[in-house]
């Protein structure tokens, strides 16, 4: 099983959207680029909306078999370790070998000494074709990043051999991520770190590292957007280095964990990946759910009342939703709009403040942000929302689709201009693009 050139990462909180989904991809494919879709969900998802991995599989199969869809699908165990690997093992073709949590934590002196005697040709300085500052490796630096990393490389070969003994190892697509680090990696790091998971004998073929600045959850990257274009071309020079050096997959590739809508580095990725002829796969945070909320409110009447009493509860119980996001949300609580003053809202007062659109006067980066991390609510509130999810089928998934397609695809995959940026949003109008 190789994973293509390009692909998205698409959450699907309610696994209701899996058509629309499918359909920006056919949009793209119009356009002479395939992208091929991820339907990425965690453990800690399934929890709260109390699905299964099953679901997830069943909804998948469902969207591409009615849509058409000719090429591959995966469906993604996101962000899984050996404890809640098991109920993935089934359903599941990707895995996100997540092993942030060992980074740093001691490993055996002779795994160590055996990692440091077999880097032992790198030191010194060499180049990385790409990369214009030289690689200097020292003993020293050999031995601090082994005694940093090796401990987690051989978390994920443990997490990698225990699924590759239910599955066939080339039945699934094995990701390392180690996006959660608190710290970037650098270029050496990053190439050791692939070193090791070669001899982890590990066939990766996606890897998320960590890159400078913010990726919060829903919103635009909050950072230096020089830096981070410098940091993933040298991190696509050096995954071009080590698939050749280290045997690693041909079609290894970087995966960024965008936490969904890095609107403004979309055009230095496209860039990028065309430079390096490399691959790209794009995670994104589940963002439908939010195009559903706003469906909703679009939609008037029992559409808007539930998403506003949606707000006023997710605003009560702030503290309890923000909990499990703190690193990866930044609201100004001061910004968030009283649930008075959202009961007030037209339909298209509360899409402006919700839809992504940072030209619109309107658009509340807070109020947006605390929505996304609300789906708790929606989940809670069952029947009441899926239903409604039902009776307003037209208009979210003309919004799913418009949304994956044009301020994803387009700008970072066919590498045109987001057309959706400028205008007014046109869900509230009730038109569609
Ligand atoms: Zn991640």
């Amino acid at each position: 099983m190789e994973l293509e050139k390009y692909s998205i990462g698409v959450g699907d909180r309610f696994g209701m959207e899996g058509k629309a989904q499918v359909r920006a991809l056919q949009e793209a494919e119009t356009m002479g680029v395939r992208v091929v879709p991820v339907w990425n969900k965690s453990n800690r998802e399934h929890s709260i909306i109390r699905t299964n991995p099953q679901d997830a599989r069943k909804e998948a199969e469902e969207a591409v078999q009615r849509c058409g869809w000719k090429h591959s699908y995966y469906v993604d165990a996101d962000h899984i370790g050996l404890a809640t690997v098991d109920r993935f093992l089934e359903s599941s073709d990707f895995f996100t070998i997540d092993v942030a949590d060992y980074i740093g934590k001691p490993s055996p002196p002779e795994s160590i000494a055996a990692f440091m005697k077999a880097m032992e040709q790198f030191k010194g300085t060499f180049n990385i074709p790409g990369i214009s500052a030289p690689i200097v490796v020292t003993a020293k630096l050999l031995e601090s990043l082994a005694q940093k990393y090796l401990g987690a490389i051989g978390e994920a070969g443990k997490v990698y051999r225990h699924i590759a003994e239910k599955k066939r190892s080339d039945a699934f697509v094995p990701e390392v991520s180690v996006d959660e680090s608190n710290a970037p990696q650098t270029p050496g790091e990053l190439l050791f770190i692939l070193a090791a998971i070669s001899r982890e004998g590990i066939p990766i073929q996606t890897i998320a590292p960590k890159f400078s600045g913010s990726f919060l959850k829903g919103i635009d990257y909050v950072g230096e957007k020089e830096q981070f274009a410098k940091e993933f071309e040298d991190d696509l020079a050096v995954i071009a280095f080590a698939v050749r050096t280290f045997g690693l997959p041909r079609n290894l590739k970087l995966s960024v964990h965008s936490g969904s809508d890095k609107f403004s580095l979309y055009p230095l990725m496209h860039q990028a990946i065309h430079k390096f002829d490399a691959g790209l796969h794009l995670k994104t945070a589940g963002t439908t759910w939010l195009e559903e909320v706003i469906g909703l409110a679009a939609s008037g009447g029992d559409g808007l009342a539930l998403v506003k009493e949606l707000y006023g509860r997710a605003l009560t119980r702030y503290d309890e939703m923000c909990k499990p996001y703190l690193s990866v949300i930044e609201i100004d609580k001061s910004k968030l709009p009283s649930s008075e003053q959202v009961a007030r809202w037209s339909s298209r007062e509360y899409v402006e403040a919700l839809q992504h659109n940072q030209l619109s006067p309107g658009y509340n980066v807070n109020f947006r942000q605390l929505v996304h991390v609300s789906f708790r609510i929606a989940a809670e509130m069952g029947e009441r929302y899926l239903g409604l999810l039902r009776d307003y089928r037209t208009v979210i998934e003309s919004n799913v689709t418009l949304n994956i397609f044009q301020r994803h695809v387009l700008p970072l995959f066919v590498g045109k201009e987001n057309l959706s940026r400028p205008r007014r949003n046109t869900a509230a109008a009730g038109a569609s693009v």
